[in-house]
């Protein structure tokens, strides 16, 4: 073999695989990578449901609060869990699931902490829709409200607050008007500077000041719904934020066209206002 064959042969050695790459399976992009540094996993076990449990009786028997249990895990039913499904087990604080367009910012206003506190894993990027985020020590979780104002996955919307109903949705003579209108709301009575919660979670499009609305509140869900908290004495949420079911968005009170301290609340199915009583557990 001359010297120029056994050269042409090495250099085409060299060059094959490079032929050869587009059409080699891609390499696993998946799976830790060798570069970053080595972290602790999130701390949370996943449990799996057994005949007869109930999200109160895991959360009892592992010590682990009740509301860190429904807030790790939102899209079950507290009531009816079935055997064999997986259940996440925080260990001190939430493992929250971040939702599409919701940021870490928005988390850490969720359980009232520093955005400094949250952990997740998977590298220096903002984490993205899905990903696991642990809140340490939370210092309120909505989840909990939810629960008492009638959440559970069944129910879409939950009670904002609970009160006396002092006019429902429907037609009505205006009480300060003097004029047959519709009433586009229902007038839940409570003392100013009670709580409001968000129906369901969803964006934050409006928080301020809104005419015969007074200080208004209103949240835009991912199915086309909106909903209306108005007459508040203070907002307690910015636009653009993203609120998690029960969260408060406000406290009620009196301001624009308003008779008495009461929380007038909208149900609305695109631009149509819905009667709430319809929707509400
Ligand atoms: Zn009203």
């Amino acid at each position: 073999m001359s010297k120029d064959v056994t050269l042409a042969a090495l250099l085409g050695l060299l060059v094959l695989p490079l032929l050869l790459a587009p059409f080699l399976p891609p390499r696993d992009v998946g799976g830790p990578s060798t570069l970053a540094p080595e972290m602790p996993p999130l701390p949370y076990k996943t449990y799996t449901v057994h005949e007869g449990d109930s999200l109160a009786a895991i959360a009892a028997r592992h010590n682990v609060p009740l509301s860190y249990l429904l807030a790790s895990n939102p899209t079950k039913d507290p009531d009816r869990i079935r055997p064999g499904e997986a259940v996440v087990l925080p260990h001190g604080g939430v493992v929250h699931t971040l939702r599409p367009g919701q940021t870490l910012d928005d988390v850490a206003a969720t359980y009232d902490v520093a955005v400094s506190s949250l952990e997740w894993r998977g590298g220096p990027a903002e984490p993205r829709a899905g990903d696991r985020v642990f809140v340490p020590r939370p210092a309120t979780v909505p989840h909990s409200d939810a629960l008492r104002l009638g959440g559970g996955h069944r129910n879409q919307f939950i009670w904002p607050l609970r009160g006396r109903i002092s006019s429902p949705f429907g037609w009505r003579t205006h009480p300060i008007l003097r004029e047959l209108h519709l009433h586009i709301g229902l007038d839940i009575a409570v003392p100013e500077g009670t709580p409001v919660h968000a129906a369901a979670a969803g964006r934050v499009s409006q928080a301020g000041w809104s005419g015969e609305y007074g200080i208004l509140v209103v949240v835009d869900h991912e199915d086309g719904y909106s909903t209306y908290y108005a007459h508040l004495s203070r907002t307690t949420v910015t636009a653009g934020q993203y609120v998690e079911q029960g969260q408060v968005v406000g406290l009620s009170g009196n301001t624009g066209l308003s008779t008495g301290p009461h929380l007038h609340f909208e149900i609305r199915e695109g631009a149509v206002p819905v009667d709430p009583q319809l929707y509400l557990p």
